[in-house]
């Protein structure tokens, strides 16, 4: 059976779970259509963040390059529901930089799959250290979170907050007040 299909198989299922007729008209194409989404809201379970880091190039500058408002989506891997919002990245480099645009890459492939945020920030700051060695790296991350708004405590917008320190930025406290600035907090 291919991806496809058990995903197909298991939406049927999970219409006749909460009592729905798989059949009826609204939801004949349903199983399809998530089977179809599923392969863009997961995508990042193919990709490797290498890709879009390794291509660095050189620079001698060593200020702090920041990238914020990041927009991503992500899967709870909980309850199977979305969180949003803002990611913030800034590296201090060593010699390496990259383009703006990989930064956000960099995001769609840690989010783009079932996660919890405190693991997304702290693998795209672990990419960050790997593929480009910058003399430090820091992630913050801001998001909503369906299962807290929409269920169980009930308590929208408010904001969960991630933040995963590397290298000089876990020395220095001047530099992470520095990046506090610089976005504006
Ligand atoms: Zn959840």
């Amino acid at each position: 059976m291919t991806d496809q299909e058990k995903i197909r198989q298991a939406v049927r299922l999970f219409l006749e779970g909460i009592g729905e007729d798989p059949e009826r008209e609204g939801l004949k194409d349903t199983p399809d259509r998530m089977a179809r989404m599923c392969s863009e809201l997961f995508r990042g379970m193919d990709e490797d963040a290498g890709v879009h880091l390794a291509r660095t190039f050189s620079s001698d500058k060593s200020e702090m390059v920041l990238e914020k408002d990041i927009t991503f989506y992500s899967m709870c891997e909980h309850h199977a529901l979305p969180f949003y919002g803002k990611a913030h990245i800034a590296y201090i480099p060593d010699g390496k930089v990259v383009g703006l645009s990989k930064l956000a890459r960099t995001v769609e492939v840690f989010a783009r799959r079932l996660q919890i945020q405190e693991q997304i920030t702290g693998q795209i700051a672990d990419a960050l250290m790997e593929y480009m060695q910058p003399k430090g790296a820091i992630v913050m991350l801001e998001a909503e979170h369906m299962c807290m708004t929409m269920r169980g405590i009930k308590k929208p917008g408010s904001q969960t907050v991630t933040l995963a320190r590397r290298g000089l930025f876990e020395e220095d406290p001047s530099l992470e007040a520095r990046f506090f600035r610089l976005l504006g907090r």
